[in-house]
């Protein structure tokens, strides 16, 4: 998470919402991609951290399938980065603060929990949330 959050850093700098996202290995340690909000940016409303790392990751390893991996946000995922995790089959998602305006991992929506889905990972919340919480507040008190 400490991680993810220096990438939350870099994405402030650039102008983005202060969002990072580490995707790790199977083994749990090994770091394969990490990604920042770019969506200002880059002009791309889909670059959001955690898709930006999934794609990484990806490419990383050579395959779609990230069987075995753990993605760790600094925010919970909205609907689209849901949809991204469930579709990556990612084993864990860890995330930091919640977000109860778009949340879809728990907050307002639990997509990647829905019985109806058949990969459903593991959902860790609230790691670090007060410092991946104040990171956005900061960021957008100062706008
Ligand atoms: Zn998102």
């Amino acid at each position: 998470m400490r991680l993810a959050l220096d990438q939350a850093r870099l994405a402030a700098r650039g102008g983005d919402v202060p969002v990072g996202a580490v995707v790790l290995a199977a083994d749990g340690t090994t770091v394969l991609a990490t990604g920042h909000n770019e969506r200002e940016a880059g002009g791309d409303p889909t670059a959001h951290a955690e898709v930006l790392a999934v794609r990484r990751a990806a490419e990383a390893i050579g395959e779609w399938r990230l069987s075995g991996c753990t993605l760790v946000v600094t925010l919970e995922p909205c609907t689209m980065c849901a949809g991204a995790i469930t579709q990556s089959r990612v084993d864990r998602v860890v995330y930091g603060a919640r977000d109860d305006k778009a949340g879809a991992v728990g907050s307002l929506w639990d997509v990647v929990r829905d019985r109806r889905l058949n990969h459903r990972p593991e959902v860790v919340q609230g790691v670090l949330a007060e410092e991946c919480s104040e990171l956005l507040t900061e960021f957008f008190r100062e706008r």
